[in-house]
């Protein structure tokens, strides 16, 4: 047995302040470093994942491009590549990660499977490379990124757990129904 944690999307734009500022959002990235610093060795690989839209573009219909997004497909600017917004949060230790995956340039993309690290390799031949069988996953949102990730990790045969504390969602109702989701789609909520 091979474990990944997965760290999705502690970034400056999906925590208190940011163009799409989640609820706790901070309050994650200290705790997933608390989680580094004291379980880190457990794992085999550590993977973050970061939103990193292009500049000058609505990113295949995934900004509102009419200022009035809906929230549910279409969202306010955020996390364009290179830009303060797109950087991990500063309360995020990421000295042990392994590797950085960057998704959603020029198209909407909420699971961390959808990107590619800095040398062009996909997450899946990333943690195929490392016979990683057991992934835990942890970040921002459990609505979006972190439910498309786990349903990514699941389809792809790996044990699946979220770890709960260390999540955080755009709104509740969606953030309950999609752990919901995930538990009968296979995975373990700790
Ligand atoms: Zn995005």
């Amino acid at each position: 047995m091979t474990r990944a944690l997965l760290v999705v999307d502690v970034q400056n734009d999906f925590t208190e302040g940011g163009a799409l500022g989640v609820e706790g959002g901070a309050d994650v990235a200290t705790k997933v470093s608390g989680l580094l610093a004291k379980d880190g060795d457990s794992y085999d690989v550590i993977v973050a994942s970061r939103d990193w839209h292009d500049a000058g573009s609505d990113n295949g219909g995934h900004f509102a491009t009419d200022d009035a997004p809906n929230f549910t497909t279409t969202w306010p600017v955020h996390c364009v590549a290179g830009s303060v917004g797109a950087e991990y949060h500063p309360d995020l230790t990421t000295g042990s990660v392994d590797v950085h995956v960057f998704k959603g340039q020029g198209s909407p993309s909420y699971s961390a499977f959808d990107g590619t690290t800095d040398e062009g390799r996909t997450l899946r031949e990333v943690l195929a490379r490392n016979e990683v069988t057991e992934v835990d996953i942890v970040g921002i949102a459990t609505d979006y990124c972190v439910r498309a990730s786990a349903l990514d990790a699941l389809a792809g045969g790996m044990k699946v757990r979220v770890l709960t504390e260390f999540v955080a969602g755009v709104a509740p109702e969606s953030s309950e129904a999609s752990l919901k989701e995930l538990v009968d789609a296979g995975a373990e909520l700790v």
